[in-house]
């Protein structure tokens, strides 16, 4: 059999983390099988529905590399296909019309509430004759003997009684097909084998899989996934941050380090934590994934995303940087390569975002120094050592991480100081603050002229100040 599995998302607002992990589930099903993964967008909601939604829902997918095999299906644009299956199903009296008014079916719902049943048609119209003229909905015809069985993957064996299961409305009095009519005639057209999917669609296995059967459809498998929780035991909402992934992305993680995090919320293999890509196609099972809800753990991703950011190909992280540093607004055409901060940087944060903004004076001129960092070492004492070293880096012909290295080491020699009387003085005047990584190997990134000048310009603010004493 070859696999094919989908993700069904209703397009009402962005792809959300928890919408992002059923995803990544269910590609890693088709992959992991060399089979296709498929999208359906679920909009028939026209209310709710947007094509921002969709356009969101589409860019998260692509961000994460989520990659799908055929053009996706809109369920509004397949109204005439729902409509042809429930004449059928009319037809062969697998559903019927139902006349029940509102009135009634509140007045029965009131009384099985108070009665202390659960709310379920009472099946008044299935051997009803036509009624000329009369507004109707169709139902379909639930059996009512037996039962309902499958296996989940994640959940195991569920049974469910058929006298649990009421005749399902599958077509409105407008005659527009609802919801869980539309998903089984989609997941049979589309040939899907592999139903994975949100925990909180599981009440709607069993009539979906009534309905298929009438329709003589095959029954796919089906994993329903837990839901994800806040890292304070809540149910995952606005309120714990981010929970859009493309704000995953905006805020510095590399898509990587997310697909990682993701498939490691309630699916795990031995001890293991990191997993590329390539090895969770190979590895992947449905039935690893754990039964209980997981919660979500922003140090955990953070983790990820820097072991990520040191240990992918640097061009590919520099890609990444390349965008956030865009999205700030700082050209990177004139400067070091990418790479370089990449590689210089990556130990010191935790995301693209804050590498982009502590990496500024790589590519923008240092205008002022940063008030903390200036008063502590930017004084008249440092004076000497500042006018010492920017003469001996003005003289160097070659501007390298070693010449500089040798530069302030005959400075602090010169002077007989340590080297931190140098150091940070010097790295406040080029960086403009107080935290860079290695001097040496920072400056020899900025062109020397730069260095001298921004040295100069400290010289010259050590002066003012001095003179405002
Ligand atoms: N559209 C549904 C949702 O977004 C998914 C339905 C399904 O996967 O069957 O929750």
């Amino acid at each position: 059999m070859s696999v094919v599995s989908r993700f069904a998302p209703s397009p009402t607002g962005y792809l959300h983390v928890g919408g992002a992990r059923t995803a990544l589930y269910a590609w890693l099903v088709a992959r992991a099988a060399g089979g296709k993964f498929v999208l359906r967008i679920e909009d028939t909601d026209r209310e709710r529905s947007t094509q921002a939604a969709i356009d969101a829902i589409f860019e998260g997918m692509q961000w994460l590399g989520l990659t799908w095999d055929e053009e996706p299906i809109y369920q509004t644009r397949r109204f005439d296909r729902y409509k042809e299956l429930i004449d059928q199903l009319l037809a062969e009296g697998k559903a019927y019309k139902c006349y029940c008014s509102h009135e009634r079916l509140e007045k029965m719902r009131e009384e099985q509430m108070a009665a202390g049943v659960k709310p379920r048609y009472d099946g008044k119209c299935r051997d009803q004759a036509e009624q000329e003229g009369q507004p109707y909905v169709i139902r379909f015809r639930n059996p009512q003997e037996g039962s309902v069985v499958f296996d989940d993957h994640i959940r195991g064996r569920i049974e469910i009684a058929n006298k649990e299961l009421d005749d399902l409305i599958i077509a409105r009095t407008d005659g527009t097909p609802t919801y869980n009519f539309c998903v089984v005639v989609d997941d049979w057209d589309m040939g899907i084998t592999h139903v994975v999917r949100g925990e909180d669609h599981i009440n709607n296995t069993p009539r979906q899989i009534n309905i298929l059967q009438a329709l003589g459809a095959p029954i796919p498998e089906y994993a329903h996934v837990s839901m994800i929780l806040g890292d304070d035991g809540k149910k995952l909402s606005k309120r714990h941050g981010a929970v859009s992934v493309t704000e995953y992305r905006d805020n510095g993680y590399l898509p990587e380090a997310m697909i990682n995090y993701l498939v490691r919320l309630g699916w795990s293999h031995g001890d293991q934590e990191i997993f590329s890509r390539d090895e969770l196609i190979q590895i992947f099972k449905l039935s690893d994934i754990n039964k209980a809800a997981s919660a979500f753990n922003t140090e955990k991703l953070n983790w990820l995303n820097q072991h990520y950011m040191k240990t992918l190909p640097a061009e590919q992280v520099a890609a990444e940087l390349a965008w956030h540093f865009a999205r700030i607004g700082v050209a990177t055409e004139d400067g070091p390569a990418l790479v370089e901060v990449v590689k210089l940087q990556a130990d010191r944060v935790k995301t693209l975002k804050e590498m982009a903004e502590i990496s500024r004076y790589f590519y923008e001129p240092v205008t002022e120094f940063e008030e903390q960092a200036a008063k502590k070492h930017l004084r008249p004492v440092a004076k000497d050592a500042l006018q010492d070293v920017r003469d001996r880096f003005a003289a160097l012909s070659n501007w390298s991480a070693e010449t500089i290295h040798q530069a302030i080491q005959d400075t602090c020699a010169a002077l007989d100081i340590g080297m931190g009387k140098v150091g940070m003085p010097l790295r406040v005047a080029a960086t403009g603050g107080g935290n860079s990584p290695s001097l040496d190997v920072t400056l020899a990134l900025i062109p020397r002229h730069t260095v001298v000048e921004r040295i100069d310009l400290a010289l010259e603010f050590i002066a003012a100040r001095e003179g405002n004493q």
